[in-house]
């Protein structure tokens, strides 16, 4: 029988402002869709945390037997400066100042992306799909909302009518914003004359002739709004009604405001069933933005070329800092908080390390089975990852005492706390041990020593198709042989 059935989650609900218990639509099935990044500069640690909370709560869901269909798409086109409706898009923006196409900026960053999320261990998602991918799939929503007379034309641009959708649904339903308190705060900008009400939204724009990310469409030749993707990609590949829907907290309004009008309208039904939203990452208690400077890259925190750290950290010990609060708080980055949560994860580890070390008794003086449910129960919690990890904690004291002849554990219990402890700490918080890839590093080297020996001999018997057979071969699973007069190295691309 799956863990699922006898482990009820409960998660918070945005749409409801309420925890609720999660029933999935199909039993056992989880369709889950997180937006993306928007591939115009280095991932930066804000957004890395939402990810990983989603990375976490995909993991959980996994490790309870669910079937999941994860979507986390790439936005690759659509998304304008300021998250707005004028102005550039972000993408042509880098490629006009480095002078180089905008499909080489969406291929450079979508590379770093997936090398930080490789770096700090999380799972791919199901599917990862682009928005210039599905531009037949937007022009088609787009036509559909037209349809049921819920967007106009003008000029070649298409636009959400909010005003008229608000008759009969209710814009402002997610982010519990009322449409005359928007009118009144809602300042006519420049550029917005073509709609008939500043708060209307773009469905898709005329390109301007020095736009160069343009497709044709019924309207005109241009690139579809930015909230148009999540809509055409999410129901793609997860239906009309999905389960989850994720994000961080600065896309409720207007991203999925919008997101869930645009499926009212086209559909007529409300796209998802449980919105979650994960909460900000600040730095040293302000916003991490890029624009104040008050900002740190993954890279720079785990070189520790920062003016920001004292000193460098590891990816698991920044996991591990991570995972320590709930994804629904804020999250201060500092460096005292990076420094105990390194203390805590080495606290963990060793302790993880002295499982199989350990005297085993007729007794055990602290109940396993008690403790294991009071994890699944932490994470039921919607995902209480703090709670989780107290629990951890409370086992790493008792495997010390054990160690030390203060407590006792029987085989059965033992084995229990270890599986236990290994799928929470690795399946679901995502952490690696570092010291076992240490280790296991060390007997890949070995390993390739001992090759190299070989080789030599090889060569002093003149065996030279061996010699070369040993070296060709290591180079096809990217391990390079470097010889030279002090002997032969070897690197690992
Ligand atoms: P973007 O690439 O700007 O579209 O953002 C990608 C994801 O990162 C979105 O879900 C954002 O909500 C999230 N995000 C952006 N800044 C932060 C931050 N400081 N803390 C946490 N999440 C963030
Ligand atoms: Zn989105």
């Amino acid at each position: 029988m799956p863990l699922h059935n006898t482990q009820q989650i409960k998660i918070h609900n945005t749409l409801s402002g309420k925890k609720e218990v999660f029933k999935p639509i199909t039993e056992g099935h989880i369709g889950m869709y997180v937006c993306g990044p928007t591939v115009y500069s280095n991932v930066h640690l804000g957004n890395l945390r939402t990810f990983m909370s989603f990375d976490m709560i995909f993991r959980y869901f996994l490790h309870l037997g669910y079937k999941v269909r994860y979507v986390r798409n790439i936005t690759d086109a659509g998304h304008l400066e300021n998250d707005s409706d004028v102005g550039e898009d972000k993408i042509t923006k880098k490629a006009r100042l480095e002078e180089i196409e905008p499909m080489e900026i969406v291929q450079r960053y979508t590379v770093d992306f997936h090398n930080v999320l490789k770096i700090f261990n999380f799972l791919p998602p199901s599917i990862e799909p682009t928005a210039t991918g599905h531009i037949i799939e937007q022009i088609e929503l787009i036509q559909s909302i037209i349809d049921n007379g819920f967007a106009y034309v003008v000029n070649g641009s298409v636009y959400f009518d909010v005003h008229k959708y608000n008759t009969t649904n209710e814009y402002g339903i997610l982010s519990k914003r009322k449409l005359e308190d928007l009118i009144h705060n809602t300042r006519a900008l420049d550029g917005q004359s073509d709609k008939k009400n500043p708060q209307d939204f773009a469905l898709w724009k005329k390109a301007e002739p020095t736009h160069i990310m343009r497709w044709p469409s019924p309207w005109s030749d241009g690139f579809p709004g930015w909230h148009l993707e999540c809509t055409a990609m999410s129901t793609k590949y997860l239906g009309d009604f999905f389960d989850i829907h994720g994000g961080g907290m600065d896309l409720k309004f207007p991203h999925h405001e919008c997101e869930i009008a645009q499926n009212q309208a086209a559909k007529g039904k409300a796209p998802v069933k449980y919105w979650m939203h994960a909460n900000m990452l600040e730095l040293n208690g302000a916003r991490m933005s890029k624009s104040t400077g008050n900002y740190i890259n993954p890279a720079e925190l785990l070189s520790g070329d920062n003016d920001k750290m004292s000193k460098a950290y590891s990816p698991m010990v920044i996991r591990f800092f991570m995972m320590q609060a709930s994804y629904k708080s804020v999250l201060d980055l500092t460096d005292a908080g990076l420094k105990a949560a390194e203390k805590g994860f080495n606290r963990l580890m060793d302790a993880i390390g002295l499982i199989g070390h350990l005297k085993l008794s007729t007794a055990s003086t602290f109940n396993v089975a008690e403790w294991q449910q009071k994890c699944y129960d932490a994470m039921n919690d919607d995902f209480n990852t703090p709670i989780l990890i107290a629990h951890l904690f409370d086992a790493a004291k008792y495997i010390n005492q054990v160690k030390d002849g203060s407590a006792t554990v029987t085989t059965e219990d033992l084995d229990l706390l270890k599986d236990t402890i290994h799928n929470f700490t690795y399946s679901v918080l995502g952490l690696t041990n570092t010291l076992e890839t240490d280790s296991n590093t060390e007997k890949l080297s070995g390993a390739v020593e001992i090759l190299i020996k070989l080789r030599k001999e090889a060569r002093i018997n003149k065996d030279f198709a061996l010699s070369d057979k040993i070296r060709d071969e290591l180079a096809e699973v990217g391990i390079q042989l470097n010889d030279s007069r002090e002997g032969t190295t070897f690197s690992i691309n």
